[in-house]
């Protein structure tokens, strides 16, 4: 089997999972527990906290362990516009966010929130000064994703950052799932940040909300009081902990990988796009492990089944949201057209792809090209 789904998720490293094992059989103790086991249980998840501060050079902000980004992506909108409802009630965000960032915001509308979304260019960047024009007294939120999932562009998260230095009233949220080890982070001028474990080779179920000032949150989980009070409930300490493992190797791998998985990138993107037919959606400049292109007037998921049948895994979207609508939404938003967008395929890649594999990938595709000739819009 040749995996090229890493956007859906990854293999998780084999130390990553070791040490889960090994912290369930020694620390399985409730990390809250007043008990000397306790104690030490909790001691150890606080060393992975400040850990975890280092590998992201993190000075005032805090760390809340959550489930993943799903969990902190709604922790951190919900909380932010609630707390700052008093002095705004406008959200601005992209059409192209993941569904646990739209989602939570259309659940904010209901609650008497107005949203506006940045429009992309013609060629598919973001479009600043759209987004200069969106901002307003009655702006408090701006939430945007780093890497976008289905496309791999990468959003000008340190530009919205500066022209957001003149707004101090605006909260800026950023859904760093698919850059993080893939593309250096931006933390300056961000108040808070998401991160999923399993992306980079963790387990599901370990996630991170980072933010500044985090007594400004409106508490949205209530229980028990974990996690300074903002995300109740027992401490997943394994998770926790290997989950600071899993972000140390992808740091210290991040740009031998980066390199590699770009050079992977450019050869599948220069070998399928000489055929007839076939048309590059994703954007120079973008990530490195995410490769879209379509077979236009072919639907995609033909495609994605001839590959399957030939043991290559790829994608036709996001596999959290398996709607086409979604996948529609992020195409049409950054100008994709309709062939494009229904014939549309994507591969993501990771450390664990190899030459051997990117050349098996070019036979299948030739098999299936031929197969599918015919039907193609040339
Ligand atoms: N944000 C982006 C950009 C994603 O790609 C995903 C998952 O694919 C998420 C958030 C949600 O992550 P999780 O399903 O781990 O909560």
């Amino acid at each position: 089997m040749i995996y090229f789904d890493n956007c859906a998720t990854t293999k998780p490293d084999a130390a990553v999972l070791s040490a889960f094992i090994k912290i369930n059989e020694t620390f399985y103790f409730n990390a809250a527990s007043p008990h000397e086991k306790g104690l030490e249980t909790n001691q150890l998840q606080e060393e992975a906290r400040s850990q975890i501060k280092n590998i992201l050079k993190l000075d005032q902000q805090s760390i809340v362990f959550t489930s993943g980004a799903t969990e902190s992506n709604n922790m951190a909108l919900t909380g932010m516009a609630r707390a700052k409802k008093a002095f705004g009630r406008t959200i601005i965000t992209t059409e192209i966010e993941h569904p646990s960032v739209l989602e939570t915001i259309r659940g904010l509308e209901q609650e008497g929130f107005a949203v506006k979304y940045v429009k992309f260019k013609e060629d598919g960047a973001f479009d600043m000064d759209h987004f200069r024009g969106l901002l307003s007294p009655d702006v408090i939120l701006v939430s945007v994703m780093h890497v976008n999932n289905v496309m791999g562009a990468v959003l000008p998260v340190a530009e919205i950052a500066e022209v957001l230095k003149r707004y101090p009233k605006v909260h800026f949220h950023v859904d760093c799932v698919q850059s993080f080890g893939k593309v250096p982070l931006v933390i300056d001028g961000v108040h808070s940040f998401s991160l999923s474990g399993h992306k980079f080779h963790g387990l599901k179920g370990q996630g991170l909300l980072v933010v500044n000032q985090l007594r400004n949150l409106a508490q949205t989980v209530y229980g028990g009081g974990q996690e300074y009070g903002f995300r109740s409930g027992t401490s997943n300490v394994a998770a926790n902990v290997t989950l600071s493992k899993a972000m140390r190797l992808a740091m210290e791998e991040m740009e031998m990988q980066r390199a590699r998985l770009y050079q992977f990138k450019q050869e599948i993107e220069s070998f399928v796009k000489q055929y007839p037919g076939i048309q590059l959606n994703s954007q120079a400049g973008g990530a490195p492990h995410i490769v879209n292109f379509s077979f236009v007037g072919i639907k995609g998921e033909v495609i994605v089944n001839a590959f399957s049948r030939r043991g290559i895994m790829i994608s036709t979207t996001s596999a959290c949201s398996s709607k086409r609508a979604k996948l529609n939404e992020t195409l049409t938003a950054l100008h994709v057209d309709e062939a494009t967008i229904t014939g549309s395929v994507r591969l993501s890649l990771s450390k664990y792809n190899t030459v051997e594999e990117i050349e098996a990938f070019k036979e299948a595709f030739k098999e299936i090209y031929s197969e599918v000739e015919e039907l193609l819009n040339k």
